[in-house]
């Protein structure tokens, strides 16, 4: 890694890089087990944590970071190059700029709506060499408390509109600096018996939203057409002609990759407990 100032690397403890590896190899290797054939994308989710416990992962070999707060993301963002920052935070269109702008920022996971899909498109720089991917997040648990998209139970009709379809087909046909990715979701959370099987069924919504909209975008946006922007179907939207699916935290990731999960968000089993918002120290 190079830092615009080297002196700023916040060095972890050797104490703290030691936990850091034994939690992440652990998790890796349940990742693994869970999913042996599908190589599912591991993101340390390190909100609230401090930028030193980012780059003891980062010597770890991990590289694929989540962040919940935009100021908290452009603060480590500064300090650690090398790293593909995943936005998993509420996501509101006033903010789309700063992330647009952040350094190594490669997925907002949290879209939900086609006026920030135009903003962050917007402050996109043409300079960047990729597009930026982005997650549509879905509410497959009704709650309130959860933002996201209603799921599809079946293919939409011009009878029955889906603002998530209406989303889909914004980011493809007029985003061309945005790649829609996939699909993500939180599901329902608590521990007890009867909502953990409600939890499964999150992950199920999730996965048949996928498939009904894949099917859409297969036949509205094929591999090799060329769309606005000069660019392919296929690289607009997906990985190989396939909507990606992100669900799956601490408590849930190994039935999240049963379900077909294809990047698991991973905090508190790798850097423990968080603290409460407010007593971060960023950079210790
Ligand atoms: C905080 C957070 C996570 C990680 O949660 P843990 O339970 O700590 O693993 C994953 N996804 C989202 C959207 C989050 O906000």
């Amino acid at each position: 890694m190079s830092t615009s100032a080297a002196s700023t690397l916040p060095h972890p403890s050797l104490d703290r890089l030691a936990e850091l590896q034994e939690n992440l190899s652990e998790i890796r290797a349940r990742v693994q087990a869970a999913a042996p054939q599908n190589q599912p994308k591991l993101i340390a989710v390190s909100k609230i944590k401090p930028a030193s416990d980012v780059y003891a992962c980062y010597l770890n070999g991990q590289r694929d970071f989540g962040e919940n707060y935009v100021q908290e993301l452009e603060e480590k963002a500064e300090l650690l190059s090398d790293i593909k920052w995943h936005f998993i935070g509420t996501l509101q269109s006033n903010k789309a700029k700063n992330l647009a702008l952040t350094p190594n920022i490669y997925a907002i996971q949290t879209l939900t709506s086609a006026k920030t899909a135009t903003a962050l498109n917007k402050h996109l720089l043409p300079s960047r060499a990729t597009p930026l991917n982005v997650f549509i997040q879905v509410n497959t648990s009704g709650e309130d408390v959860k933002s996201g998209l209603g799921p599809l139970t079946s293919a939409p009709t011009p009878d029955s509109p889906s603002e998530l379809l209406e989303l889909v087909r914004h980011v493809i046909s007029s985003c061309p600096r945005l790649r829609l990715q996939g699909l993500m979701t939180i599901g329902s959370l608590s521990e007890s018996l009867s909502s953990k099987e409600k939890e499964n069924e999150d992950f199920e919504r999730l996965r048949t939203t996928r498939d009904i909209l894949q099917e859409v975008l297969r036949k509205e946006f094929p591999l090799q057409q060329t769309v606005e922007g000069g660019t392919t179907g296929s690289e607009r939207w997906g990985e190989g002609g396939k909507l990606l699916l992100s669900m799956g935290m601490s408590s849930d990731f190994e039935a999240a990759l049963h379900a077909g999960s294809d990047a698991v968000r991973v905090g508190t089993s790798i850097f423990g407990a968080r603290p409460k918002k407010g007593q971060a120290v960023v950079a210790s």
